[in-house]
C-alpha cells in the first residue's frame, strides 16, 4: 500500500497522508552530478552521494560555499538533471513519478526569484493552482498568517524587503502541503532577528510533523537547529550523523584548572600527562575521553600535592570537527 492516490484528471492532488508516511523523507543513491560548461569544462558538483533523511527530524545539509548543497537540493526539487544514481522523495522515485515526487516535496530556492508583478496573495494562488489545489482547500490566507504577510497580502512583490521575500518563498513551498520541507540557505545574508523568526517557525512546522531539510554554511545554525546532520565538502559527504554524536566524534576535551598555590614548576610525576602550565596558578590537561578519565588526572595531582581553587572542561563544538573533517580532503577529481 503506498501513500499516494494515483493521479488522475479529476484529481490532480497527492497530498500523502501523514499517517502513511514511509520511514525515508529522502533518500539518494550515488547521486552525482557533472555540470559542463560551454568551453568543456567539467565541475564534478556531486559524487556519489548516499544520503537518507529520516521521517521527522530537522536534518541539516552543511557545508562550505561550492559543496554541492544547491546542486543536491535542486535535482530533489527537478531544476537540475543529475548525471546517475537515484533519489526518491517519500519513496517515489524521482524518475518514475515525477509528479508524484514533485508533489511530496516542497523546496525553498536560494535565489530570491520573484514574479515582480505579483501581490504575494496572487502568487500563491497561481502556485496552489500549479499544484491543483482546488479552491476550497486553499489556504492563502492561513500561511499568509503564518509568514506573518498577512498585511503585505496585496502589495506588489517588488516592494516587499529581502526578509518579506524570504519568507513569500517559504509560503509558497507550503501551498501544496508537503510533508517535507528543503530550505536552500534560508538564513544566508540575513540580519539576525530574522535568522531567528526563521529558526522558531522551522521549529514550530517541525513541531506540527513536516521533515524539515536545510542547507547551510553556518555551523552555529546546524548544531542549534539540527538533530542531524550531513557534512558535505566537494561534493562528498563526508560525514552524516546525530548532532550529539558528529559532535563527540571528536572527543579532545581540555581540563583547565586554577590553582591554590603558585607552582613556578611542573612536577616530574605529572609529564605522564599532556599538561601545561599557562600561570603561575593555571594549567589546562589535554585528553581524550577514550583514553583518559579525568578522575586519573586528579588523584595524580592530589598525589603531587596540588591543590585545586577551581576547574573547568572544554568540549569541541561542530566547529572543531567541521574543521577536522573537512581538512585535507582528498579531491580524486
Ligand atoms: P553550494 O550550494 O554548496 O554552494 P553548488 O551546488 O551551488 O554549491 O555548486 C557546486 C559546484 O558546482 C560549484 O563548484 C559550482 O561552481 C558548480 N556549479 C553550480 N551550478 C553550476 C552550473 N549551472 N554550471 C556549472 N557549474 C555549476
Ligand atoms: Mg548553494
Amino acid at each position: 500500500m503506498t501513500p499516494y492516490d494515483t493521479p488522475t484528471s479529476s484529481d490532480p492532488v497527492h497530498i500523502p497522508d501523514p499517517e502513511k508516511l514511509p520511514d525515508l523523507a529522502i533518500t539518494t543513491c550515488g547521486l552525482d552530478k557533472i555540470y559542463r560548461a560551454d568551453g568543456g569544462a567539467r565541475v564534478h558538483a556531486l559524487k556519489s552521494v548516499d544520503l537518507d533523511v529520516p521521517r521527522g527530524g530537522i536534518f541539516g545539509l552543511l557545508g562550505p560555499n561550492g559543496a554541492g548543497k544547491s546542486t543536491f537540493i535542486n535535482i530533489l526539487a527537478g531544476l537540475v538533471i543529475k548525471s546517475a544514481g537515484t533519489a526518491e522523495v517519500w519513496g517515489l522515485d524521482i524518475d518514475r513519478e515525477p509528479r508524484l515526487a514533485r508533489a511530496a516535496i516542497g523546496v525553498v530556492p536560494q535565489e530570491l526569484n520573484l514574479d515582480a508583478f505579483f501581490s504575494p496573495r496572487e502568487m500563491l494562488e497561481v502556485q496552489a493552482g500549479f499544484y491543483g489545489v482546488p479552491p476550497a482547500e486553499r489556504r492563502t490566507d492561513e500561511i499568509l498568517e503564518r509568514v506573518g504577510l498577512s498585511d503585505k497580502a496585496e502589495a506588489y512583490s517588488r516592494s516587499l524587503s529581502g526578509g518579506m521575500r524570504r519568507r513569500l518563498l517559504v509560503a509558497k513551498a507550503l501551498v501544496h502541503n508537503p510533508p517535507v520541507l528543503v530550505l536552500d540557505e534560508p538564513t544566508a545574508g540575513v540580519d539576525i532577528e530574522l535568522r531567528r523568526s526563521l529558526w522558531s517557525f522551522v521549529r514550530e512546522l517541525n513541531a506540527n510533523g513536516t521533515t524539515v531539510v536545510l542547507t547551510t554554511h553556518y555551523l552555529e545554525e546546524a548544531e542549534e537547529l539540527c538533530d542531524r546532520i550531513a557534512i558535505i565538502n566537494e561534493g562528498r559527504v563526508i560525514a552524516c550523523d546525530g548532532t550529539r554524536a558528529l559532535v563527540n566524534r571528536l572527543d579532545n576535551k581540555e581540563l583547565r584548572l586554577t590553582l591554590s598555590a603558585d607552582l613556578p614548576r611542573l612536577p616530574d610525576e605529572m609529564r605522564a600527562f599532556n599538561v601545561e602550565l599557562t600561570g603561575l596558578r593555571s594549567m589546562v590537561f589535554r585528553y581524550r575521553t577514550r583514553e583518559t578519565e579525568v578522575r586519573e588526572i586528579l588523584d595524580a595531582l592530589s598525589a603531587a600535592g596540588i591543590a585545586i581553587a577551581d576547574l573547568s572542561t572544554e568540549e569541541p563544538d561542530l566547529e572543531d570537527v567541521f574543521l577536522a573533517l573537512t581538512r585535507g580532503t582528498p579531491d580524486d577529481e
